[in-house]
């Protein structure tokens, strides 16, 4: 866990976005939990392919980001089973939310 505040609140906006959407499609679709995440993470997967196109040459940033895919969908997937080990944000749990769906 980072102790940068940018950070932390970058992560708790996020979350909060994504808990939003994750519940609404939960909720509108009627699909089951296991398939919205996947939904959910393939999003993830196409968003870093858009922005990764992007930081290519030729590309609309001038950040200086230089995508690296392998390297990238690596530290994403740590992202992932790491997250999934811990409960950084237990007053933001949804679970009883999500089982009401
Ligand atoms: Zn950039």
């Amino acid at each position: 866990m980072s102790s940068n505040p940018d950070k932390e609140a970058a992560r708790a906006e996020l979350r909060r976005s994504i808990v939003d959407a994750f519940c609404k499609v939960m909720n509108g679709s009627g699909l089951p939990p296991m398939m919205v995440m996947s939904l959910a993470a393939a999003a993830i997967g196409s968003i870093y392919r858009e922005v990764a196109d992007q930081h290519r040459s030729g590309g609309s940033c001038s950040c200086g980001w230089q995508p690296s895919p392998d390297a990238d969908v690596e530290a994403l997937q740590a992202a992932l089973a790491t997250a999934t080990e811990a409960v950084p944000f237990p007053d933001l749990r949804i679970a009883q939310v999500a089982g009401r769906a």
